[in-house]
């Protein structure tokens, strides 16, 4: 049984007089305990989304979220279930998710607290992720961006998840402290024996870190296999469009902001395969019929 499994997942935004627009539709993920699942693609292609909706954070439209054993989804739901304290997020902007008032030892108390784990200290945890323990007496402003970010995987793991989702937990971050905290997060989430979902628009540093992609294409996952299979091989034309977009020579880098073609409206998408307008390998079943998900996602890759 995996840690994580989520099928079919469907995520709505719904806005007052606007149509509804279907930010995750449909989107299929797993998460063992001890692995490091990347989830790549273009900014509004529904990551965050659907990692809000593991959370209990966003209202799930359909579909199947099951984290330990336990079906965790709910619709409109307002308060996070204890259970989900088990699942532990990363934001992208650890200022926004410290509060500016309290010190740092005290939120990563709160965090222990939850755990029940009256043998560690909030300095012990600073330590952990490589700052000094007497740190703890300090508020959040004394730190640079780097170290927020550290402190807020520090208070993240104090709970002591089982998942640990990183919400494009790097991209505010200096180049030099990306890959740094990137090993972090996965170095403490493996030793801890929790999964670890790290959404980044960085294919560098997934490449560094992920045991396992998942490209997610306007709300589908397209591609999923292992890092380095897919590294070398991408199957799915959009993997490959991604890979090559990449401009330093060595291959590594981070996505481009927009690859060629307009981005569909996430409100009215294509009929058939969501890439068919931008997929220089289009054939006409591409814009009638929606290939089966699958580890490609591809009518290249299936039977019409
Ligand atoms: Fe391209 Fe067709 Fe494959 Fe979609 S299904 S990615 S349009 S070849």
């Amino acid at each position: 049984m995996s840690l994580l499994t989520v099928e079919d997942l469907v995520v709505d935004h719904r806005t007052p007089g606007r149509p509804a627009v279907r930010a995750v539709a449909g989107a299929s993920l797993a998460v063992e305990a001890g692995e490091v699942v990347g989830l790549v693609g273009e900014s509004g292609c529904g990551k965050s989304t659907l990692a809000r909706a593991i959370c209990g954070l966003a209202p799930t439209s359909g579909g199947k979220i099951a984290f330990e054993g336990g079906n965790v989804t709910r619709l409109g739901l307002r308060r996070r279930d204890a259970g989900l304290m088990k699942i532990q997020m990363v934001f992208q902007d650890p200022y926004a998710s410290l509060n500016p008032r309290r010190r740092i030892g005290a939120q990563i108390a709160d965090g222990l607290e939850t755990a029940r784990d009256r043998e560690t200290t909030p300095g012990g945890m600073l330590e952990r992720v490589g700052l000094p323990g007497a740190m703890a007496e300090r508020y959040p402003h004394e730190f640079s961006g780097g170290q927020r970010q550290r402190i807020a995987i520090a208070r993240a793991l104090a709970a002591r998840p089982s998942l640990l989702i990183g919400d494009e937990p790097i991209s505010a971050l200096d180049a030099s402290a990306q890959a740094q905290v990137a090993t972090l997060m996965r170095n403490l989430a493996v030793e801890s024996g929790a999964g670890l979902l790290f959404i980044s628009h960085d294919l560098s540093v997934v490449r560094l870190i992920a045991d396992r992609i998942a490209v997610m294409y306007l709300g589908k996952i397209v591609e999923t296999g292992p890092t380095a299979e897919v590294w070398e091989n991408p199957r799915h034309p959009y993997t490959q469009a991604l890979l090559r977009a990449i401009p330093e020579p060595d291959g590594l880098g981070t996505l481009p902001a927009e690859l060629p073609g307009d981005v569909p409206d996430p409100a009215d998408p294509p009929q058939g395969c969501r890439f068919h307008p931008r997929c220089p390998m289009a054939m006409d079943v591409c814009a009638e019929k929606e290939p089966a998900p699958g580890p490609v996602s591809c009518w290249l890759h299936q039977q019409p």
